[in-house]
């Protein structure tokens, strides 16, 4: 559908906070439009002129063609240089005295477009007046979220194990989550249906923000198909869900695993061809179903380029995307100017939308063979008498589920005590994994099964399997297995 005969989006401020409705623009940022006019001079803002910026250019060394490697960017690195005035002189669209400068609280206009038009082709959201606002990553987005919607004292939704940040967020905040009970495919939609449609409102107001990593999610693994996220969609139309989609492993979608035992020997490349062939291999998001303007989408660069580049966005209506930008102008105004300047560099200019894909193409091909190569190493050392786990169909995590009750010490240590003799193990044999329980939404609820937790993106790969067999000989150490 073209944008224009999209339906407009409903007006989910009413939900906004008290915090959130009090804001008023920004009066310096509002006089900004007055330096538009021809030969206008400025004597109003607070712009230091670029004069006295200690910096002429930064150059950056990027990927060559498709060279994508570590070794091969090392090598063949293509220099690209961001100068001071490159816009004056008609070399760029953005230059070092403008993303040096103070700016508007969506974010440099230029990063603002690219991120959209990558919205559109990725997502294309079914309903007209959507935008996007640049964060500095998601941690930070998901806060404004909290601080924006919910009241010191109201409930948000999430996962039964959800992401230690977003839990914590909330806490000092004083809204905690409400744990949804979680399958293979992330939160099951019957159980939200049941909790929301008991909520006792005498308690607490009904809670209606739902945080969720439908993709690769933090810290289990679980991806929710396109028929479980219609489900929880309808449900959020239902009970008037905000919901807010943490995507930072939304490109980190894999083939199926196929264990070596059963592949024949044949390795299939099933890497996507073409551009369509990719975007189309991709679990549609939640921002793609939404037609109410219901869903606020947190992208971060954080796994697809860099953590530290802080350097992200949100999608939802504009309605709400202007409340947000005004909570971006009195804290932190925008991304950094450095990295908004590297990144428009590289992706706009050196890389393009096109090549921007062939990027998320190969880093999800490197996932893809690290999360075979740990599944290799468990199907190999993890003793399955007393631990199991499902093959990850994204991001980062495997979520290893052990079996307690076979555990020597089950009858005499509660849970936690127990997960902890069993993590103590580990280390014992010079390993770290996460603990289940450090991911509990509700630390107070009922938590019979027990959890552990591994990374495949840390590692080198040798490292890897070495701690997947470590691992091993803890458990069956610590269980006391034979070894
Ligand atoms: N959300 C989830 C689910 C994560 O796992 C992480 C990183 N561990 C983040 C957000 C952090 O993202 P950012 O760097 O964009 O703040």
């Amino acid at each position: 559908k073209s944008n224009s005969t999209k339906p407009m989006s409903k007006d989910f401020t009413y939900r906004l906070t008290l915090e959130s409705k009090s804001r008023q623009p920004s009066p310096l940022k509002q006089a900004a439009r007055y330096l538009s006019k021809e030969g206008m001079i400025s004597l109003g803002g607070g712009l230091p002129s670029s004069a006295y910026f200690p910096f002429d250019h930064v150059s950056v060394g990027v990927p060559r063609g498709d060279l994508f490697s570590e070794k091969d960017i090392h090598e063949y690195a293509h220099n690209v240089t961001i100068g001071k005035h490159d816009m004056k002189e008609g070399k760029s669209a953005y230059d070092l005295s403008v993303a040096l400068n103070y700016g508007q609280g969506t974010g440099s206009p230029q990063m603002v477009r690219w991120v959209t038009e990558h919205t559109e082709i990725v997502h294309n959201p079914p309903y007209q007046d959507w935008a996007c606002v640049m964060t500095v990553g998601s941690t930070s987005a998901f806060e404004m979220c909290l601080r924006s919607f919910c009241n010191r004292g109201d409930y948000f939704i999430a996962d039964e194990y959800a992401f230690c940040s977003a839990v914590e967020a909330g806490r000092g905040l004083g809204n905690d989550a409400v744990g949804i009970r979680m399958d293979s495919e992330g939160m099951i939609p019957s159980h939200l249906d049941e909790v929301l449609s008991k909520w006792d409102e005498k308690k607490a107001a009904k809670p209606f923000l739902m945080y969720l990593v439908p993709t690769g999610q933090n810290p289990t693994g679980s991806t929710q198909g396109a028929q479980r996220r219609k489900e929880i969609y309808a449900l959020a139309q239902k009970h008037d869900l905000i919901i807010v989609e943490d995507e930072p492993y939304y490109f980190l979608q894999m083939d199926k695993y196929i264990p070596n035992s059963q592949s024949n020997g044949s390795s299939e490349d099933t890497t996507p061809k073409t551009h369509e062939e990719f975007l189309k291999s991709l679990t549609p998001s939640y921002l793609s179903m939404d037609i109410d303007g219901r869903v606020i989408r947190l992208d971060s660069f954080s796994k697809v380029i860099a953590p530290g580049s802080r350097c992200g966005w949100l999608t939802t209506s504009s309605k709400v995307c202007e409340r947000l930008m005004r909570h971006n102008e009195v804290t932190v105004q925008a991304p950094s100017g450095f990295s908004q300047a590297i990144l428009f560099k590289l992706l706009d200019e050196h890389w393009g939308h096109g090549k921007y894909l062939d990027w998320l193409v190969h880093i999800r091909k490197e996932y893809t063979q690290r999360r075979n190569t740990m599944l290799e190493a468990c199907e190999k050392y993890i003793p399955k008498e007393v631990a199991s786990w499902t093959p990850p169909a994204a991001g980062m995590f495997m979520w290893f589920k052990i079996k307690n009750e076979k555990h020597p010490s089950y009858k005499t240590k509660n849970l936690v005590e127990l997960e902890h003799e069993i993590f103590e193990a580990v280390i014992d044999q010079k390993t770290l994994l996460a603990k289940g329980s450090w991911f509990f939404a509700e630390p107070e609820g009922d938590h019979p099964d027990m959890y552990l937790r591994a990374t495949f993106a840390a590692a080198e790969e040798g490292a890897m399997v070495e701690g997947i067999r470590r691992f091993g000989t803890a458990l069956r150490v610590s269980f006391g297995l034979p070894a």
